[in-house]
C-alpha cells in the first residue's frame, strides 16, 4: 500500500561541536545584554522584545503558520486524508507535518502529514536509533 513505502534516507539533525556551541552561547549572551539595554529596566518591554525575537527566529526555521496550514491542506489532499505513518483516517485538525530532514524545512517534498501521536512515535523512534 502507498503509505508503507519506505521513507527516503533521513539525515540526523546537526549537533554543534564545542567551538560552535561556544560561539552560540556568546551570541546568546550578546543578545540578552542587548535586550536588557533596549528594555532599559522595563520588564514588559523586555518580554515584548524577547517574544518578537522568538517568533521571528521560529519563522526562520518553521515558516509562518499560514504557510504551514496551506501545506497541511495540500498534503492532506495528496494523502487522501490518511496518515502516512499508520494509514488510518487523519482529521486535518489533529494532523501534524513531519519533516524528513528538519534542515530542509516545510516543503511538499520534505514533509508527510501524520497524526500527532504518530509524529511523537516517529520522533521517539529517531532518538533511539
Ligand atoms: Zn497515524
Amino acid at each position: 500500500m502507498w503509505w508503507t513505502e519506505p521513507c527516503a534516507a533521513v539525515m540526523p539533525n546537526k549537533n554543534l561541536n564545542s567551538d560552535e556551541l561556544k560561539h552560540a552561547n556568546e551570541l546568546l549572551k550578546d543578545i540578552r545584554e542587548r535586550l536588557t539595554n533596549l528594555a532599559a529596566g522595563d520588564p514588559l518591554l523586555l518580554f515584548a522584545y524577547r517574544r518578537k525575537l522568538v517568533k521571528e527566529l521560529g519563522y526562520d526555521e518553521r515558516g509562518k503558520p499560514t504557510t504551514r496550514a496551506l501545506l497541511k491542506a495540500l498534503k492532506w489532499g495528496q494523502q487522501n486524508g490518511r496518515c502516512v505513518h499508520c494509514g488510518d483516517e487523519l482529521p486535518l485538525k489533529y494532523s501534524e507535518l513531519d519533516r524528513k530532514n528538519a534542515v530542509d524545512g516545510y516543503t511538499a517534498e520534505n514533509t508527510e502529514l501524520v497524526h500527532a501521536q504518530c509524529h511523537h512515535a516517529r520522533q521517539a523512534a529517531k532518538r533511539y536509533t
